[in-house]
Parts: C-alpha cells; structure tokens; sequence
C-alpha cells in the first residue's frame, strides 16, 4: 500500500482486521466510528462455517467452503483460507490474546451458558473448547443471572452424555447483589480480588481430573495469571464458559487489539459518517471533513448498522433514508479486478457476502474473507497506479 490515507469506516473486527493489514504493510490508517462495533457483544470466538443449510453442525468447515461454487466465498481456496486463519491466530497472539498453536482443521465445540453444546472454530484460549465432550465442574457464582450452572450441568449431562458436577463459591466482602459479570471481572483484575478468588477455591473439594469451567468473568486484563494461578491451586484444566453480553472475551480482544493498532500509528476519530462523496471525502455529521486515499467501509449490521450498502452499490442513510454516497461490493471487485475508474468507497464484513452469520455460523469467516479480498484489491489498485 502506498502512503496514502486508508480510512475506514468502522470500529468492529472488519474494520480493526483493515487497519490491521495496511498497518502491516507500513500503510497509514484511521478508523472513523459512532461506536463500539460488535466485539464487546459476543465471546470473540471466530465462527468459520457451523451449519449446513439445513441446520446440522459441521465438523469439516474447510470442505465446506471448497464446495461452494455460488457462494462469493466459495471461490476461496483451502490454502488461503488457512493463510487468513493463520494470519488471525498470529496476530492474536502477538497483541496477547492466547489460542491454539496452530489453525484448527475442524470445527471444536464450546459450551453455551445453557450447558448446550455448540460448534466454533478459532477460540482464544479461555473458552472451554473440546473436540469430543467429556465430564466437568462447573463452577456456580452467587447472584449471577446469565449463568444457571446447575441448569447448565444437567443441560450437559442430557446431551452429552457425561457427567458434570456443580461446585459453590461464595462472595467477597466487597460484593453487592448488583454485580454481573464485568464488575466481578474488574474485581478479579484486582489483588484482592485473586487473593480471595484463589483462597475460595482452596476450599472447595473437587472431582479428580474434571476440568474447572467458570462463567466467563475471570478478568479483563488480568485474566491469564489468574487462571494459571487457579490451575495450579486445584491441580486442574481451567476453561470459561462465554456469556451473552455485554461478553467480556469480545471485550479483551477489542481492548488488546486497539491498544495494539495505536502503537502501530492507526488514528481512531470518534464520529458518524453522513455523506460519501465520490472523490473520497468523508463527511461526519459535525461538519469535519476527511479526505481519503480510500475508504472503506465496515459499518457491520447486526445492529441496524448506521449505514445501508443497497443491492445497486448505493449507501442509504440507515435512519433517514437518504442516499448517502455509493459503493463498490467485492462482486465488483472480482478476482483480482479493481478496475478503479472512479474513487468509491469498498464495503467489508457484516455489510457484505449475501451471508447469515446468525443461521449460518460464518461470522469469522465473513471477516476474514471480505477484508482480505479489499485489501489485496486495494494493494493491486496501488501497485497499478505506482506503475503507471
Ligand atoms: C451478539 C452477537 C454474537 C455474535 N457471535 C459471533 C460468534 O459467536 N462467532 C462469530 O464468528 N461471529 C459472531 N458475531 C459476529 C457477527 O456475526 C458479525 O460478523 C460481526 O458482528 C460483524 O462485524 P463488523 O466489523 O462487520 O461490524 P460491527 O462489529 O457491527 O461494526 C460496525 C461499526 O460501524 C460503525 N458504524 C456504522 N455506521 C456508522 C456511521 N454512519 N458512521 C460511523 N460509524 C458507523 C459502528 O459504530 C461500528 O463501530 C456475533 C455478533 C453479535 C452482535
């Protein structure tokens, strides 16, 4: 990329996943966003294909893909999509979030705050994942709404077959009826609160070899020393049950990767995008004007999304209806193509690739796949234009 401005719209995994790639290449980048984007609202586990068309879980999602020749994504190949995945668990582990060492070959499952079992495939190391289901402890927290452990263990235990057992902790001195799950993960950052977490566990008695699942509220920041500390004080596996949010694995994951991309010299500039004009200018609602190399954007659109991305290429304002610029799908893209006769932004994640993550279980792969096919798009466009 050359030393143009990439400005991209959206602070979600897509738009984090751009900057992260021109970063990467010594580009420059900003992100523009009205808010959060959806990492604090779900666990961070990257989904690459769960279900089949007909709802059954899939073990193989590599196999799946490959089959696939009407899907825009279908034209991926098995090597690349590995290349993507790999690039992710790489990243992950230098900005510090653990996962496996190396990019799965199938689908795990994890466990739902249900006790149901659900297919996932690039998890961080705090989820409880498992290729095949086997007994557990389950670790109950007081006046924790989103995570009936004793419901969840026998959920378990019908399904699967095993046996999970249910273990009782009490409350610190500092506890109040109103904590959820991030007050006690902030709790637990603290040393008070590992002091009294691993004092507690102390107590308990435990089924031998079982691994020790706790809601996930382990901490934000502190949460891998705490669990290796809790390892070593039982002697056993610890894993975390993701929550429903606002979930605290999107949350570290976002907190991490943003830290990571400031160091890089990505610029974050809090606004909302209301006009798109053809010539790369972005304009916010209060009146600032951005000018881009390009722009892209990754408004998402789980949640109504604040820009709309029409079938025709055209941008409507998702509250107002206006038409608020146009776009270029990755289907115009094609392949290698980017035949760039005109600046238009080019839309990425949620917003494209005619996907239902929700049904689907593709949400990663979605991710993975748009932002890396714009981006080469954008490097070919550069290379181009620099010999030209
Ligand atoms: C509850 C929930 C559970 C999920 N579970 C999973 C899962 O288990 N596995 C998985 O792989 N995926 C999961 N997903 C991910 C999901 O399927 C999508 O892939 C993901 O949310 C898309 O991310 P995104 O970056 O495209 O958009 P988003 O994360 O939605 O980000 C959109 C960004 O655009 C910004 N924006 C929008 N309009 C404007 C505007 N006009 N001006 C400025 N900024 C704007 C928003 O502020 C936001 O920052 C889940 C999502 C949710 C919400």
């Amino acid at each position: 990329m050359n030393g143009s401005d990439v400005v991209i719209i959206g602070r979600g995994p897509a738009g984090l996943l751009m900057a992260t790639l021109v970063a990467e290449s010594g580009g420059r980048a900003m992100i523009v966003a009205d808010g959060q984007g959806s990492l604090p609202l779900w666990g961070g586990q990257f989904d690459f294909r769960n279900y089949n068309d007909e709802g059954k879980p899939l073990k193989d999602p590599f196999a799946w893909w490959t089959r696939q020749p009407d899907h825009p994504g279908g034209t991926v190949s098995g090597a690349e999509w590995n290349g993507w995945w790999d690039h992710l668990r790489q990243l992950w582990h230098r900005i510090g979030i653990p996962t496996t060492p190396r990019v799965p070959r199938k689908n795990t499952v994890l466990l739902t705050p249900l006790g149901r079992l659900r297919p996932t495939f690039l998890a961080p190391q705090w989820h409880f994942t498992q290729s095949r289901a086997g007994p557990v402890t389950l670790v109950s927290i007081p006046g924790l709404m989103d995570f009936q452990a004793t419901a969840a263990a026998q959920h378990y235990q019908v399904e699967t077959g095993q046996a999970a057992n249910v273990i009782e902790i009490s409350t610190p001195p500092s506890w109040h009826a109103r904590w959820q799950p991030l007050q006690w993960a902030w709790f637990l950052d603290s040393m008070e609160g590992r002091r009294w977490m691993l004092q507690e566990l102390r107590r308990v008695r435990l089924e031998p070899d079982r691994p020790l699942l706790f809601p996930q509220m382990l901490g934000v920041e502190e949460v891998e020393p705490l669990m290796q500390s809790i390892a070593e004080v039982t002697g056993r596996f610890v894993g975390e049950v993701p929550l429903l949010p606002p979930a605290i694995g999107g949350l570290r994951i976002q907190r991490r990767w943003e830290r990571w991309l400031k160091r890089q010299g990505v610029r974050f500039v809090s606004g909302r995008a209301s006009e798109i004009s053809r010539r790369n200018v972005l304009v916010l609602t209060n009146g600032r004007r951005i000018p881009a190399g390009h722009l892209v954007l990754a408004t998402g659109g789980v949640l109504g999304g604040g820009i709309r991305v029409c079938p025709d290429g055209h941008l409507e304002h998702s509250v107002t209806g206006l038409e608020i610029g146009s776009v270029s799908t990755l289907s115009d893209l094609g392949r290698a193509g980017f035949a760039q006769t005109d600046n238009v932004p080019i839309a990425v994640g949620r917003e494209v690739g005619d996907c239902d993550p929700d049904r689907h279980g593709d949400g990663g792969a979605v991710i993975l796949w748009t932002v890396h096919q714009a981006y080469q798009a954008l490097a070919h466009h550069d290379a181009q234009a620099e010999e030209r």
